[in-house]
């Protein structure tokens, strides 16, 4: 899977991205990822990116040919037959899901990440990618406003990735799959004493028997 990340601010993306499980996939060459930096793509001067938008208003909007001109050069070295999808971050967007995460490390092989700032991204980008053959979507991480992209393409890149076979650890991938989430876990000590107060592990962890624990991890999980 390849992520191509189309942004003004780059270097928010890197740290996130070079470490831990997703820094270890890519260099595994399970997941590609590269930032595109949409001043790269305007030859003025100035390196504008964005304009007042039509209509009046406060804010700035991004301009359409820049965004164009960084999707055309992703795309021309995209190999043939390959499936590939344009993500358009907004928070009117459909809303991201573990389902659709899993749907897309499945599907997909490219995928742009589109990350908006200001006012948003001209109206005019669905309509023009797709005449250029570009499969669109507009996609929300959640019910709340960002300031920018940058944040929805971390979510997405991470949460696709750790659906594509490899990424995660061996172990990881077993327990989720076999238990779901948001089954609790709890380490040493057994007994924490804190504030004059004693927290202790449930006991059914402690008692050695696996179909108890079996049991009562199961029914504390969240199906996804
Ligand atoms: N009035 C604009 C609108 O309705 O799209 C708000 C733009 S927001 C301040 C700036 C950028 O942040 C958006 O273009 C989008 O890329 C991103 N963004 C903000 N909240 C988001 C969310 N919940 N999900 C996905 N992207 C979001």
């Amino acid at each position: 899977m390849k992520f191509d990340i189309i942004t003004i601010f780059p270097q928010i993306l890197d740290s996130y991205l070079s470490e831990s499980i997703l820094g270890r996939a890519q260099k595994q060459k399970l997941v590609e990822i590269k930032t595109h930096n949409l001043r790269d793509f305007v030859k003025d001067k100035y390196k504008k990116i964005d304009d007042k938008p039509y209509g009046g208003g406060a804010g700035m909007a991004f301009k359409i040919e820049p965004l164009i001109k960084a999707i055309q050069s992703i795309t021309k070295s995209y190999k043939p037959k390959t499936e590939s999808l344009a993500i358009i971050f907004t928070p009117a967007g459909k809303q991201f899901d573990n389902k659709t995460a899993a749907q897309f490390a499945k599907k997909y092989d490219n995928l742009i990440l589109i990350c908006g700032r200001y006012e948003g991204i001209d109206a005019r980008l669905e309509k023009v990618a797709k005449n250029l053959k570009l499969k669109i979507e507009n996609f929300s991480i959640g019910p709340y406003v960002l300031t920018g992209g940058e944040l929805p393409a971390m979510v997405l890149i991470d949460s696709i990735s750790r659906q594509i076979p490899g990424v995660l650890g061996k172990d990881e991938s077993i327990e989720e799959k076999r238990l779901g989430v948001g089954v609790p876990v709890y380490t040493r000590p057994e007994t924490f004493v804190c504030g004059g107060k004693k927290y202790n592990v449930p006991k059914v962890l402690l008692s050695g028997n696996h179909k108890e624990i079996e049991k009562w991890r199961l029914s504390k999980r969240v199906k996804n």
